[in-house]
């Protein structure tokens, strides 16, 4: 079973190149922010929660995002494999991670981290905003408060990883196609 971590700042391009990886490995996409936005559509409690840190740029709190995994995760035993979009986003979730998959005796095979200079974000973060709709994307101060807090709350994530041998930088800068073809070369060598 291939469990992959995508992980990068917001603006790496995590979820253009989980399309491609779940298509080539045939992974399921599980995407913690898309989860989070369909609650939010569905006006559930729960998204009512999550969309006020969300609209300021801030984590939603790791019982939420780490009960909703848990809950995909014990419910399909029988999948190839995941691939991680988003989370996990602190130290406390990569830990709950490992937790819930060692249970099921599939752990994290890799995580990799999409390296993308700081304007590079911004400029693809505002520009998705003008197609996306999400107002996250539309307010520069609130991507600079998404960077910070992932320099903050998500990076040390990497030396969790590293201790376990499991770290690969990619490169994220160039096309699409470039990209995808430095992370599957990456992800064959597992
Ligand atoms: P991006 O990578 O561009 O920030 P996402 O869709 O992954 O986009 O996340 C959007 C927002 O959803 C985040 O800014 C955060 O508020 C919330 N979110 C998503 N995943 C998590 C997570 N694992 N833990 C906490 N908050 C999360």
């Amino acid at each position: 079973m291939l469990n992959l971590v995508l992980f990068g700042p917001p603006g790496a391009g995590k979820g253009t190149q989980a399309d491609f990886l779940i298509e080539k490995f045939k992974l399921i996409h599980l995407s913690t922010g898309d989860m989070l936005r369909k609650q939010i559509a569905e006006e559930t409690p729960l998204g009512l929660e999550a969309k006020s840190y969300m609209d300021k740029g801030f984590l939603v709190p790791d019982s939420i995002v780490i009960g909703m995994i848990k809950s995909i995760l014990q419910n399909d035993k029988e999948a190839k494999g995941y691939i991680f979009d988003g989370f996990p986003r602190t130290v406390a979730q990569a830990k709950a991670l490992d937790v819930i998959l060692n249970e099921n005796e599939t752990p994290v095979s890799g995580m990799f981290c999409l390296c993308v200079e700081k304007d590079e974000l911004v400029n693809r973060l505002l520009f998705r905003g003008k197609t996306s709709g999400r107002t996250d994307d539309q307010d520069v101060s609130i991507i600079e408060n998404r960077i910070q807090v992932y320099n903050e709350k998500t990076m040390p994530i990497k030396d969790y990883y590293l201790e376990q041998n499991k770290y690969y930088m990619i490169d994220g800068m160039g096309s699409v196609e470039e990209i995808a073809e430095r992370l599957s070369n990456t992800v064959a060598t597992l």
